[in-house]
C-alpha cells in the first residue's frame, strides 16, 4: 500500500522523506495548498492545538506567560481564538535567554537534544541563540523543499548559495530545502575577500541554473560579471530566490534582478526565529509573497493592538508556529508592514498574498516633515528611473530646525554631461517628492562609488541626534 506524503493526524506530523512529486506537478502538496481555506483552517486549527498543548506542557516561558494572561490550551476552541494569547516580542526572548542562558526557558527539549546552533548577528541588541532540535530541521527541510518546489525549483536544478554560512539561518535554510529536493545544491558562501570575482568565475563553470542570496548581493554579483566582462545573463541563472532584504518585493528592484539576469526573482522570508522561513514565499507566478499558513500561521494585525486585520488592510505580520518542537514561536510579533490580500493566484493555491511583499520595518520608518517615509518606497522610485548608478544613500539631517532629507545617488556611467546630470537630479527630485510627499536634495555621485553591501544593505543615516547633541 501506497503511504500518504504526510500523516496529519499526530502531531507533529509525520512526513516521507522519500517523496518528491513527479516534476510536471505544479504542487507539493495540492490537497493541502489548493484546498478551500476553510477546509485547510481545520487542519491548522488541529495543527496549532498541538503546538499551543505541547508549548504550555513544556515551556515555562509560555505557560507563565499565559496563566498572567488568562488563557490555557482550553481557550483556543476555534482558530481565532488565537488571537486572545498575548504576543511575543523579540525582547522577551532575549529576556528569557538572559534568565535561563544559553536558549531561554521557552526550550522545549532537552539541550543534549538540539541538533543546530543558530543565531541573530546582534547588530540591534544583543545576539539571540536559536537551538534547533534534530527532528525540527527535517522538518524544516520539509516545508522548504515545498515551498521552492512552489517557486519553479526541481530536482534537475543546481543551485548556487551566495550568501554566509554563520549562524545566519538564510543560507542553511536554502541548502537544507535544497537537498530534501533533491537539487543539486552548491554552497558557494560568500563575505571573504575577492569572492565575489570568484563566485563569477564559478557561476560560469559550474552553470547553476538558480541562485540564492540577498538582492543587494545578486546586484553587486552582476556588477562585478560586468567589470570582468561577463554578461549576468550568461550565468545561466533561471531563477533567483532571495531572503534578508525587502529588495526582491520591491517592483523596481524585481525587474531590475529579472532583467540584469534573465531569470525569475522569487521573494521569500520571515524572521530567523521563524525557521522555516520560506513560510512567506512568492510562487513561479511571483505575484507577492503567499502565507504558506499550513507551514507557519501568519496573522496579519495592527500593530498597536496585534488584533488581526480583514483582507485589503496593512498590518504587521505576527508569526506562530504550527510544528515546531524545539522553540516554538506563538504570536510572535515581526515588527514588518505589509497588506494582505486573499485574491486568487493563477498557480491555484488558495493561501493569502501580500501583493507588495514586506515593504517596511516600523522601526526603518522614518518621520520627516511630518511625512511617514520607507527607504523601500525611496529605493523603488531610484530603480525605475533610466540613469540610475545601482546604489544610493539617505541621509537625514537637521537644519534651522527643519529636517532635510538627502539622497545621494549614483549616475550611470554614461551620464557625464553637465546637463545629463542636471536632468537626472531633476527627475529624481520630482519622482521622490511625488512620492514620498517630501522635496529632497538629490547630490550625484559617480557609479561605483558608494560601497555595496555582501549583506543587508544598510542606506539611511540619520544624521538628527547628531544635531540635537551639538545645537543646543
Ligand atoms: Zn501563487
Amino acid at each position: 500500500m501506497k503511504s500518504a506524503p504526510v500523516d496529519c493526524s499526530v502531531w507533529p506530523p509525520r512526513y516521507d522523506a522519500r517523496y518528491v512529486p513527479p516534476p510536471e506537478q505544479e504542487h507539493w502538496f495540492p490537497d493541502i495548498e489548493c484546498a478551500p481555506p476553510r477546509d485547510r483552517d481545520a487542519l491548522i486549527f488541529r495543527k496549532l492545538s498541538g503546538q499551543v498543548r505541547y508549548a504550555w506542557e513544556r515551556s515555562p516561558f509560555y505557560r507563565r506567560k499565559w496563566q498572567e494572561a488568562g488563557v490555557s490550551p482550553g481557550t483556543l476552541k476555534t482558530l481565532d481564538d488565537l488571537s486572545k494569547f498575548p504576543v511575543v516580542q523579540k525582547s522577551e526572548l532575549r529576556e528569557a535567554q538572559e534568565r535561563c542562558p544559553p536558549f531561554g526557558d521557552n526550550l522545549c527539549i532537552q539541550p543534549t537534544e538540539i541538533a543546530r546552533v543558530h543565531g541573530t548577528s546582534g547588530t540591534t541588541g544583543k545576539p539571540t541563540v536559536f537551538g534547533v532540535g534534530r527532528d525540527d530541521w527535517e522538518r524544516i527541510g520539509e516545508a522548504h523543499a515545498r515551498i521552492m518546489w512552489g517557486a519553479g525549483i526541481r530536482p534537475r536544478d543546481r543551485i548556487m548559495i551566495c550568501s554566509f554560512f554563520s549562524l545566519y539561518v538564510g543560507s542553511w535554510g536554502a541548502l537544507k530545502g535544497g537537498e530534501r529536493l533533491g537539487a543539486t545544491v552548491f554552497p558557494f558562501g560568500a563575505g571573504v575577500s575577492g569572492q565575489t570575482l570568484m563566485a563569477v568565475q564559478w557561476a560560469l563553470d559550474l552553470e547553476p541554473t538558480a541562485f540564492y542570496g540577498t538582492p543587494s548581493y545578486a546586484l553587486h554579483l552582476a556588477e562585478t560579471a560586468r567589470r570582468e566582462g561577463v554578461d549576468p545573463r550568461s550565468l545561466g541563472f533561471r531563477m533567483l530566490f532571495f531572503s534578508g532584504e525587502p529588495g526582491a518585493g520591491i517592483p523596481a528592484t524585481k525587474q531590475l534582478i529579472e532583467e540584469t539576469f534573465g531569470g525569475a526573482c522569487v521573494d521569500m522570508g520571515t524572521m530567523a526565529e521563524m525557521m522555516p522561513w520560506m513560510s512567506n514565499a512568492e510562487c513561479r507566478h511571483r505575484t507577492g509573497m503567499h502565507l504558506w499558513q499550513d507551514v507557519v500561521y501568519t496573522q496579519v494585525c495592527d500593530p498597536h493592538t496585534c488584533a488581526p486585520l480583514p483582507a485589503g488592510s496593512e498590518g504587521m505580520p505576527v508569526y506562530t508556529h504550527l510544528e515546531r518542537t524545539s522553540q516554538p514561536m506563538i504570536r510572535l510579533v515581526s515588527g514588518d508592514l505589509t497588506r494582505w490580500t486573499d485574491d486568487p493566484c493563477p498557480c491555484g493555491r488558495t493561501y493569502p498574498r501580500l501583493p507588495n511583499g514586506i515593504y517596511g520595518r516600523i522601526d526603518d520608518m522614518f518621520i520627516v516633515r511630518g511625512e511617514n517615509i520607507y527607504p523601500g518606497a525611496i529605493e523603488d522610485t531610484l530603480r525605475a528611473i533610466d540613469g540610475f548608478g545601482g546604489e544610493f544613500r539617505v541621509i537625514i539631517t537637521r537644519r534651522e530646525a527643519m529636517d532635510e532629507l538627502l539622497v545621494r545617488a549614483e549616475h550611470a556611467r554614461g551620464v557625464d554631461t553637465a546637463d545629463a546630470q542636471e536632468r537626472l537630479k531633476k527627475t529624481m527630485r520630482e519622482r521622490l517628492r511625488a512620492r514620498l510627499g517630501v522635496h529632497p536634495i538629490v547630490e550625484l555621485v559617480p557609479e561605483g562609488t558608494i560601497p555595496r553591501t555582501e549583506f543587508k544593505a544598510r542606506r539611511v543615516l540619520d544624521d538628527r541626534d547628531l544635531y540635537r547633541t551639538f545645537v543646543r
